[in-house]
């Protein structure tokens, strides 16, 4: 989807290649709409509040001031994906940011970069920056031959599509199965992980533990988490990331 008008005026790009934005959504009901002001948003009950919800920044073209958000809808549930599947031309969304923390380490040799539907308006953007000589490895885990996308990038790109049996169950053994089939040395490599909890983790342990991909250079995020919204996966998302850093 792609977002413009003068809301965007003085819209910041990012060095990063995972810049993400904070969408704010207007809950139904709320007596205000687009633009308004968030503090005073956060005066009315809870339920009122505006609903945050993380998106990548899959391309901003400031000459066109246009912004592409790209969207995976999941049924009609979700506050994002709902919203996403209904909007409309003239549709309006407040939003805040841009952050980010990764970018492609231009001074190393093989760019590994793992995830779902989710990571890959990341990870398409971050093809963008490895540059010609290097080599770009891709395991990326969709539905089916539908899910697969076009994928661009200066350097030398491989794309490993993994297929998924059923959404309701994680594909973490598939996953690691496709990156552990991929040669790589570890000292020449960056990684990027993000997408779902439980997949992320199963493939951040491969790399550091069986891998030995340093620390520094392995980027890993969980997005999201199978059969939690995002209101509740932000509630217990600190405790999962201390456990997951007693893994290795
Ligand atoms: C930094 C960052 C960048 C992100 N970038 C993107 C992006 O560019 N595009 C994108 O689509 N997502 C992206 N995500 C993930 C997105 O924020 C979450 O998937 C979020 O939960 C979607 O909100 P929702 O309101 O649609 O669903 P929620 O209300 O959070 O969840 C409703 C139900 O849908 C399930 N669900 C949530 N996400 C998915 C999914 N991806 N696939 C299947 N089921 C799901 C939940 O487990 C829950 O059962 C990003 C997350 C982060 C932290």
């Amino acid at each position: 989807m792609v977002l413009d008008g003068p809301g965007l005026d003085d819209f910041a790009s990012s060095d990063s290649t995972d810049a993400y934005v904070n969408l704010l959504f207007v809950p139904p009901g709320a007596p205000y709409a687009v633009p308004y002001d968030v503090a005073e948003a956060r005066t009315l009950p809870r339920e009122q509040w505006p609903v945050p919800r993380r998106f990548t920044v899959r391309r901003w073209d400031s000459a066109q001031r246009a912004l592409t958000i790209d969207f995976v809808t999941h049924g009609d549930t979700g506050t994002a994906g709902r919203w996403a599947m209904h909007a409309r031309p003239g549709d309006r969304l407040q939003l805040a940011g841009p952050s980010g923390g990764y970018r492609p380490d231009p001074d190393l040799g093989t760019h590994l970069m793992v995830g779902d539907e989710s990571a890959l308006p990341a990870i398409a953007a971050s093809l963008e920056a490895v540059p010609a000589g290097a080599r770009a490895l891709v395991v990326a885990l969709v539905e089916g031959p539908g899910g697969e996308l076009d994928l661009d990038c200066p350097g030398d790109l491989t794309v490993t599509w993994v297929h998924r049996s059923t959404l309701d169950q994680p594909a973490d053994d598939a996953l690691v199965a496709a990156v552990a089939a991929l040669g790589f040395p570890a000292d020449d490599v960056h990684a990027f992980v993000h997408g779902e909890a439980v997949e992320t983790r199963a493939v951040r342990r491969h790399l550091l533990g069986d891998r030995g991909v340093p620390r520094e250079r392995l980027s890993v995020s969980p997005y999201w988490r199978r059969t939690f919204t995002d209101e509740r996966w932000r509630e217990v998302k600190s405790d999962w990331l201390r456990e997951v850093e007693t893994d290795v």
